[in-house]
């Protein structure tokens, strides 16, 4: 179990850090460079905002033994570093928390009062995850309202749900073929239940489905709705961590963050030993790289447990 909570952690910033140079590129530009998993290797262990945020929502778990929306909100601020590509929507909530709005207000008032469905909030749910993994109520309830700090529209909380949720049947030990049947009754709105069902279908279809058909059909793009899915599917239809994360990443577009969800969900399932070691260590190291990551995950793992 300790593992299966460092694996989602670490599995998000090998995800991360994976789809990271690749960013932006279409399906046919990364396939040009990349895209067979028996040659791929990592070409820098730099994570992005994704890994950056999901750092800040295992501290604040670890440290409030639980949600607390301000101090994550705190934990934002100070992580930030301008250099890893964070959103325009996090980028202006975050500002405005720190000049002195509520982090309850904040990201309300974004892309004209309607909130931001961008996938901000489920790249980072991986402690989220984790640490309720047993509580589906409590789950969705912090998931929706860590997202609030920066995404306030529902699409976007529904996004880290279903994500927080996908990593939470991982951590259980659920069968893959059983877990479609959980998700789909565990999400709530007609987006994410149609998208659910494009996925199932995809999964009937086998390995031969085109990428061109499962990107138009479920997407690689910012917005939650457009990106969740895939990760849940890429991880769903693939064999091992490293087979999943190739393929993620394989489908161009916001490949940091469909890696990151992808990269959580299965390194949740396999645990941190289906993690390709060559990979993890590859991870940048620093005050708050590799090595600190994976103590968030043995940390969240102690406050879930131990105490
Ligand atoms: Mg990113």
């Amino acid at each position: 179990m300790k593992y299966k909570f460092i694996g989602a952690l670490i599995g998000t910033a090998v995800g991360d850090a994976s789809g990271a140079p690749l960013e932006g590129y279409s399906m046919d530009e990364v396939n040009s460079v990349k895209g067979r998993s028996d040659t791929w290797e990592m070409i820098s262990g730099r994570y992005t905002d994704d890994t950056e945020m999901m750092i800040g929502v295992a501290e604040s778990l670890i440290e409030n033994k639980g949600f607390n929306g301000e101090d994550m909100a705190l934990r934002f601020i100070e992580n930030y570093d301008p250099g890893r590509g964070y959103g325009p929507g996090s980028k202006e909530a975050l500002r405005r928390i720190t000049e002195g709005e509520s982090w309850e207000e904040a990201s309300k008032t974004l892309f004209g009062g309607k909130g931001s469905y961008g996938n901000g909030a489920a790249m980072r749910i991986a402690p989220v995850g984790v640490f309720y993994y047993d509580d589906a109520d409590k789950l969705r309830e912090i998931a929706y309202t860590s997202s609030h700090i920066t995404h306030s529209h529902v699409l976007g909380k529904e996004g880290a749900a279903l994500q927080a949720f996908s990593i939470a049947l991982a951590v259980r030990g659920t069968e893959k073929e059983a877990m479609m049947l959980e998700l789909k009754e565990f999400v709530k709105t007609v987006v994410y239940k149609e998208k659910l069902s494009k996925v199932e279908s995809l999964l009937e279809n086998g390995t031969e489905v085109s990428k061109r058909e499962v990107i138009s059909e479920l997407g690689n793009g910012e917005a939650a709705f457009n990106s969740v899915p895939t990760a849940v599917y890429s991880f769903l239809r693939a064999g091992s961590f490293k087979d999943a994360i190739v393929y993620a990443v394989s489908l161009g577009g916001d490949t940091d963050t469909i890696g990151a969800m992808t990269g959580a969900i299965s390194g949740a399932y396999y645990g941190e030993g289906g993690i390709p070691e060559e990979w993890e260590k590859k991870l940048e190291e620093g005050k708050k790289g590799r090595q600190y990551i994976r103590w968030l995950g043995e940390e969240l793992y102690q406050v879930k447990f131990c105490i």
